[in-house]
């Protein structure tokens, strides 16, 4: 089946408009962030056990932040101040062959990032 042009021209538009505020915002680029389950610790509990990872993080020069998941389960976002090698002054020196985890990266769903995220926007 063939898409119809409007909708290729749409898309097109909404990649390039995209873009344009990433070039302006750079944010997700600039640092990394990762969850960290939080573990079972022996006679702590979850609070304390998320406190205590939070505190190792922060003492490793890495911004913490403890929260929930939808399902529950205790977790650690950590905001490690370590940009990407490939974040050059004019954008990503690597765009076109960027890994898939970037290709697929909307900061107005990362808890961290949405607040900053350009894509709010659109
Ligand atoms: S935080 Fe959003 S607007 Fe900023 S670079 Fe990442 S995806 Fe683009
Ligand atoms: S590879 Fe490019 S898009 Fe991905 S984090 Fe690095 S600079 Fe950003």
């Amino acid at each position: 089946m063939t898409v119809p042009e409007e909708i290729v021209k749409a898309k097109q538009r909404l990649v390039k408009a995209k873009q344009r505020l990433c070039l302006g915002c750079l944010e997700c680029c600039r640092r990394l962030l990762f969850p960290v389950k939080v573990p079972p610790m022996l006679g702590k509990s979850d609070d304390e056990a998320t406190r205590a990872m939070i505190e190792f993080y922060t003492a490793h020069g890495c911004e913490a932040r403890g929260q929930l998941s939808a399902a529950g389960v205790a977790y650690v976002t950590v905001i490690a101040p370590v940009p990407c090698p490939h974040l050059t002054a004019g954008g990503c020196d690597i765009y076109a062959d960027r890994p898939d985890v970037c290709r697929r990266y909307d900061g107005r769903l990362d808890p961290v990032l949405k607040d900053v995220c350009r894509w709010k926007e659109l």
